[in-house]
Order: C-alpha cells, then sequence, then structure tokens
C-alpha cells in the first residue's frame, strides 16, 4: 500500500483482519498521514499538530503490517511481480498494489508539513500579501483561518472562478460564506480575462490513474487507486469522505478474488469551519449554518484522529 490517504487508512485495517496470512507493506513518504478536516483549527492556533495528524508508523504496527519511510516514484509489472522505485530505498517486488498518494501539486496545499512552515514565515513579515487559488471549500475555510492566525494586516486575496465561491454549494450557503469572506476582509477576486480558470486547473490537475468501479487500474487486475489519484468515471469531487467510502471497498478487493464495484454516493456531507465557533454545512441542496455543524465536525475530526 502506497501512501497513507483516507482510503488505506480505512483499508489497512480491514485487510490486515480479513488476510492476517498476508505480507502487508505501508509505505509512506513521512512518519504521518494529516488529516486537511483539522487543518483550518490547526492554523487557526486551536490543536495542536498532533491532533491533526495520524501516526502512520503506530497505525501499521497496530495492524501487523510492516511501514516503510520511503518516496515512492514509479512501479512496473515484471515476471507475475510488480516493483516499486522509491528515491530514498531499494526497491520492492509485491503481488498486489494499492496507491494511495494523494493529489498534491508543487506549491499547493500539500505536503502540509511544507505548508505550515510557509506560514510560519509569513508571520514575521509586518504586512504580508496571500493569494489562495481555487474558491471550494478547502480555500475559502483557509482563507478566514489565516485571516484569525495572521491578523488584519495581512492582505488575503482569494481567487475564485468565473462561477463563484463553492460552486458546489447551495445558493444560500453560498452567500453566507460570500458574507463571512467580506467581514474577514478577504478580497476575492476573479481576475478576468484568462488567469484564474487556468491557473486553478494547472493546480488541481486531472487525476493520473484511470480506474474501473473495482478501483483496479484500467490497465492492470493487480494494481488498485483511490482517492484523490485515481480517476473515476463520472468524475469525483476530491474528497476525503468519497476515499473513506473507497477504502471499505478496497479492503474487501485486496482481500478476495470477488471484487466489489465502488458506487459513489449521490452527495456528501460537507462541513466547513467559518471560524473557531461556527460552520456551515451541506448535502445536495440542504444547508446547516451556525454552532452544531461546527460541533458535529469536531466530532467527525476527534473521531478520525483517534
Ligand atoms: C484546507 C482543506 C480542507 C479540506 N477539508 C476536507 C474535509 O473537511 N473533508 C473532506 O472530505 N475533504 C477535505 N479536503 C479534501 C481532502 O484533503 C482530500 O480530498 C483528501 O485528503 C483525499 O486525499 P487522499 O486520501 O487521496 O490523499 P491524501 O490525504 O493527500 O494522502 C496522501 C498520502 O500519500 C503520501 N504520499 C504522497 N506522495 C507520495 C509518494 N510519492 N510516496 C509516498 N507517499 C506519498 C502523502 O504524504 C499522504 O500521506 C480538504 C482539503 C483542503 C485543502
Amino acid at each position: 500500500m502506497v501512501g497513507a490517504g483516507h482510503a488505506h487508512i480505512v483499508a489497512l485495517r480491514r485487510f490486515a483482519k480479513n488476510r492476517p496470512d498476508a505480507e502487508i507493506i505501508l509505505i509512506n513518504d513521512g512518519p504521518h498521514a494529516w488529516y486537511t478536516g483539522a487543518l483550518p483549527a490547526l492554523i487557526r492556533g486551536e490543536i495542536l499538530k498532533d491532533q491533526a495528524r495520524l501516526d502512520v508508523r503506530a497505525l501499521t504496527k497496530a495492524c501487523g503490517a510492516t511501514f516503510i519511510d520511503a518516496n515512492y516514484t514509479g512501479h512496473c509489472e515484471r515476471g507475475g511481480a510488480i516493483h516499486l522505485s522509491f528515491q530514498n530505498h531499494d526497491s520492492i517486488a509485491c503481488d498486489l498494489l494499492a496507491l494511495s498518494i494523494g493529489g498534491k501539486t508543487e506549491g499547493g496545499v500539500k505536503p502540509i508539513p511544507a505548508l505550515l512552515g510557509r506560514i510560519k514565515n509569513l508571520e514575521t513579515l509586518a504586512a504580508p500579501k496571500i493569494a489562495i487559488i481555487g474558491a471550494g471549500a478547502g480555500g475559502v475555510e483557509l482563507a478566514l483561518a489565516l485571516r484569525i492566525r495572521l491578523g488584519k494586516n495581512a492582505a488575503i486575496f482569494l481567487q475564485s472562478p468565473e462561477s463563484g465561491i463553492l460552486q458546489s454549494a447551495p445558493a444560500r450557503a453560498r452567500k453566507i460564506a460570500g458574507a463571512a469572506l467580506q467581514t474577514a476582509k478577504i478580497i476575492v477576486t476573479q481576475t478576468p480575462p484568462e488567469a484564474v480558470d487556468e491557473t486553478i486547473r494547472a493546480y488541481t490537475p486531472e487525476p493520473a490513474l484511470a480506474i474501473r468501479p473495482t478501483l483496479q487500474l484500467t490497465t492492470s487486475d493487480k494494481i488498485f487507486a483511490t482517492g484523490d489519484c485515481a480517476k473515476f468515471a463520472p468524475p469525483l469531487p476530491r474528497s476525503g469522505a468519497i476515499a473513506v467510502r473507497q477504502g471499505r471497498v478496497l479492503a474487501h478487493n485486496l482481500s478476495h478474488v470477488d471484487c466489489q464495484n465502488f458506487h459513489p454516493p449521490a452527495a456528501t456531507l460537507a462541513i466547513m469551519s467559518l471560524n473557531d465557533a461556527d460552520a456551515l454545512a451541506w448535502y445536495g441542496r440542504f444547508f446547516w449554518h451556525g454552532k452544531w455543524p461546527m460541533r458535529l465536525k469536531t466530532m467527525i475530526d476527534l473521531h478520525w484522529i483517534s
């Protein structure tokens, strides 16, 4: 299993239980799996780093699996086995491969340790200027959290596509989020003519690994991919909630010959914090605003980390 993405966190425990005879190796480029759901609270200074990340070494040990801290660079199928290569580790051969390495882009939010370092540097500036590209739930949440962290002297720009912020949210939710951004003096720009939509596309490239409903690659029965690195048909939103659901199917399909299909949910519950007390939640065309969505979000975040 390469990458400690959400699907692998879920699948590892189940797969290890289903197949105690299998030798399972989890490879991640670092000892932690960061949880973006808790990132805004971490940026606002409400929680500590260990409340926003999982100790992957401890998790693998508890599952009777092996952890390797290495940077995966590619694989090839040869002589009935899959050969994995790494930047900082000898190659490994295996019978089945699962990839859950996320959709990080150079200079983007991930890897999170690098982002936290950049934010720390911004704190040393008297009047930092920040542009956030992409005004989905992650971008809006990040902009609001940065305002709380960096104070009123920071100039924060949020670049949204021409269609506006929170494209998948109901209209009333978009309005409330827009008002919160205005109150926080975050400048939402849709700088025409070419820049924004193209830049957003450049930072959120299409996932490279085309998969079937069984989560197997279209090109191999022995290789699976899940989460933000996998390209499903029809396209799925980039979401931990979807990846977690894929993890349950992945655990079954790694353990059994008769593979199950992953059926994407028609809608998932989205919860976005506006500050330390209020959140905005939506599910399809329904939405809620205020303290209880925030309490629910905190409960979900704590549950995931624990
Ligand atoms: C600010 C923000 C808030 C968000 N909040 C939410 C939320 O509340 N709910 C929600 O559902 N989604 C949320 N998202 C979206 C969510 O982060 C992703 O969609 C989700 O993390 C799915 O990613 P993943 O599980 O595929 O991979 P990731 O969570 O990105 O994990 C990939 C793992 O693979 C490792 N890795 C990467 N490359 C390599 C390599 N070459 N070799 C070895 N290991 C590697 C990484 O270190 C990481 O541990 C948020 C996003 C942002 C930016």
